[in-house]
């Protein structure tokens, strides 16, 4: 664990076997105990490491009053529902991320159902969808069931007392994404929306706007205008080059917009093919289609989607459904430079 600043600290949380590896939970102090942001998975192993930390920072567990999660995927919701027990911590989260938990989390059928129809709808070949459906469901065992005590709204201060924190809505990686910001100090806790090595998956999703990838380059645009000086990330180290790494990663999206459109040439593609035919690119190397296991091909195509949606919102793409499959081509009208 660290202390970032007085007040404000890090605890690093190593998740098992999970592609990210570890995330970042963070404590800020307030007049009557802590403001905590992001949680970990529910399994022994990570709460033990949560509590031995606290420990070490001489903080005692009963101090967390509340709890705020970026979003609900269970790398950041997890223990939530075992701390509310526990302590009676209140748990805020997106009004639009809470309206998730039930699908995710209590009933997934109907998700399924929808994700099955999305992916054929978008050519995944018959023998495949079920593969890609499913390929997502493991996680949901880190994820202690748990309702939220507070609704949160972009534009509302969270005060601790010590400090006073802004929800910045941030939608594109989860549709009730937020980033929480002190104005001060200019600290972002930037969640999963910006991150200082990889890029956070942003696909289209049943449960997703129909343009993810065209908000979240604009939440990022937003988040530049802050001016933020430290950014607190769920993964990776603290770094204060903010507004160079979201520069960094509008373009990592205008080069797969490109790749996107090489593949495409002048022909009418489904999601899948493009996705199947272009390099995935794992940040350092670029990986073929068929070295990517289930869950990322999914990522791959519903990214692809977004793509092909965030261009076809500007024109440059033309969307046409056949007999229940959606194809993309291109408009003849170029990439903007
Ligand atoms: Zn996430
Ligand atoms: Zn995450």
């Amino acid at each position: 664990m660290t202390e970032i600043i007085p007040g404000i600290y890090m605890i690093r949380l190593i998740l098992p076997d999970s592609g990210v590896g570890s995330i970042n939970v963070f404590l800020v102090k307030g007049a009557d105990g802590y403001l905590m942001v992001d949680t970990g998975w529910n399994m022994d192993k990570v709460f033990d490491s949560f509590k031995a930390q606290l420990t070490e920072l001489k903080i005692d567990i009963k101090d967390i009053k509340q709890l705020v999660v970026t979003h609900i995927h269970p790398d950041h919701m997890g223990l939530a529902g075992t701390l509310q027990q526990l302590v009676g911590a209140k748990l805020a989260v997106h009004y639009l991320e809470s309206a998730l938990i039930y699908s995710r989390y209590k009933n997934m059928d109907n998700l399924l159902a929808n994700v099955r129809r999305l992916l054929h709808t978008h050519g995944v070949p018959e023998e495949r969808v079920s593969e890609l459906q499913m390929a997502s469901t493991a996680a949901a065992k880190y994820v202690a069931s748990a309702r939220p005590d507070i609704a949160l709204y972009d534009g509302n201060t969270i005060s601790t007392g010590l400090f006073n924190i802004e929800v910045i809505w941030t939608p594109g990686h989860s549709p009730g994404h937020i980033c929480l910001y002190e104005p001060e100090k200019k600290i972002l806790f930037s969640g999963d929306h910006i991150l200082p090595v990889i890029t956070p998956n942003v696909g289209l999703h049943p449960e997703s706007s129909f343009n993810p990838l065209g908000d979240y380059i604009n939440a990022l645009k937003r988040v530049k205008q802050l001016g933020v000086s430290l950014a607190l990330p769920a993964h990776g180290d603290p770094f204060t080059t903010v507004n160079e790494r979201i520069d960094e990663i509008i373009h990592h999206h205008q080069v797969r917009d490109r790749g996107i459109l090489r593949v495409m040439r002048s022909e009418q593609k489904t999601a899948f093919q493009i996705a199947s035919q272009i390099s995935w690119i794992s940040d350092t190397n670029g990986v073929g289609w068929e070295a990517l296991s289930p869950l990322d091909k999914r990522l791959a195509v519903l990214e692809t989607i977004a793509h092909l949606e965030a261009m076809s919102a500007n024109d440059i793409i033309v969307r046409e459904k056949k007999n229940g499959t959606i194809y993309y081509r291109t408009s003849g009208k170029p990439y903007p430079a």
